[in-house]
């Protein structure tokens, strides 16, 4: 990581940078939203950090407003995609349990289908 808080290597950090193209429907100072690129459900956005930061096994408690900032992102990203009156679910998925598959803290706005509870 560099000293701009970015990994050469990371592939959400190139979205950040629009280094790689992503479909980006909310975007701030501190967070950039986009289409997952395998959505599991009629709206699947990830909301990241622009910073890079791993995992949410990262975090502690000097990071509770850009946590906090995340989470109403996830709020913001339901109104635009039109979903925040008929539900949705927010997953992080955090270390290999969990199947995290990108080394870069992102949450999921899933909804516009009934979705399973519990999860697999
Ligand atoms: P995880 O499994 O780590 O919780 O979620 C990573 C998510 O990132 C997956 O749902 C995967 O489809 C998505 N993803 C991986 N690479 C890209 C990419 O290059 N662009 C976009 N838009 N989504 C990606
Ligand atoms: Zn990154």
């Amino acid at each position: 990581m560099n000293e701009r808080g970015y990994s050469d290597t990371c592939i959400f950090c190139k979205v950040v940078k629009g280094m790689v193209r992503a479909d980006i429907v909310y975007q701030d100072d501190a967070v950039v939203a986009f289409k997952d690129i395998h959505a599991q459900a009629p709206v699947h956005v990830l909301v990241i950090p622009r910073f890079h930061m791993t995992a949410l096994w990262e975090a502690d408690l000097s990071h509770e407003g850009l946590l906090g900032h995340l989470l109403a992102s996830c709020n913001e990203v339901a109104q635009v995609m039109g979903i925040s009156d008929s539900g949705y679910r927010v997953v992080i998925n955090t270390g290999d349990d969990a199947g995290q598959s990108v080394d870069h803290l992102h949450l999921h706005v899933l909804g516009g289908r009934k979705l399973q509870w519990p999860p697999g």
